[in-house]
């Protein structure tokens, strides 16, 4: 018989983490992983450059919001993805606009479950992973840190990209993400009931990794 292979739900707030610590424990234990972000930036991206006024898409009849539901649902090219600049404030904040949109959801579904499906097992990275992509994954994980601390993180990441950022303008754009991403109506973000949650403020990286990977190994045993 074969096995189904372990899956690695890790949800959590904006710039918490969840895309290095998802990357590292993949790396760690051999297994694929998926930054789902990843798939919202890149449509949220290809609406920016496409429309006039990214707020259309608020309205989930729009044109705009039509146009992003066919984005989603044309096949990604993951070379795309990376090649394309999506770190950036506008694209979060389009990403997270988009992705209260029910086609643009549905349309990235089956994307996300191919990859959970690999047989070396899976790491997702997202805010639904737990509670509707893979609500089957043997260890799932909601991970956060105070606001503040987030947007010092990612204001320190930015800069050594080279970007001009501000910290005020990321501490706002994040609540006003987390708000958004948290309120709709469609795969909120939130902890699913047998997730593991961990609040990072006071923990550095390797802090945060070994306690993950020791709840993983617990459950692989
Ligand atoms: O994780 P990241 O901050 O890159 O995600 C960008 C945006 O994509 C989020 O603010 C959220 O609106 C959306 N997203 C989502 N579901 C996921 C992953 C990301 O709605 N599984």
């Amino acid at each position: 018989m074969t096995q189904k292979p372990f899956v690695i739900a890790i949800d959590g707030t904006a710039a918490s983490g969840k895309g290095t610590l998802g990357k590292r424990l993949a790396s760690h234990l051999g297994m694929v992983h998926l930054d789902t972000g990843l798939l919202y930036r890149y449509v949220g991206c290809k609406v920016l450059r496409e429309v006039i006024n990214i707020e259309s898409v608020m309205n989930h009849n729009s044109p705009e919001a039509k146009f992003a539901g066919q984005v989603a649902s044309k096949p990604i090219s993951l070379e795309e993805i990376v090649r394309l600049d999506l770190s950036g404030e506008a694209v979060s904040k389009a990403a997270s606009m988009v992705s209260a949109i029910p086609a643009v959801r549905a349309g990235l579904l089956e994307f996300q479950r191919n990859v959970a499906s690999d047989p070396k097992g899976a790491v997702l990275d997202g805010r639904d992973i737990g509670t509707v992509v893979c609500p089957d994954a043997e260890a799932k994980f909601f991970i956060t840190a105070s606001v503040e601390s987030r947007a010092e993180r990612r204001f320190k990441q930015l800069q050594a990209l080279g970007k001009q950022v501000i910290y005020g303008d990321i501490l706002r754009e994040l609540k006003d993400r987390d708000a958004r991403d948290a309120s709709r109506k469609l795969a909120p973000m939130m902890a699913a009931k047998d997730a593991f949650k961990l609040d990072t403020t006071h923990m550095n990286m390797d802090e945060v990794f070994e306690k993950v990977l020791s709840v993983v190994l617990s459950k692989r045993a």
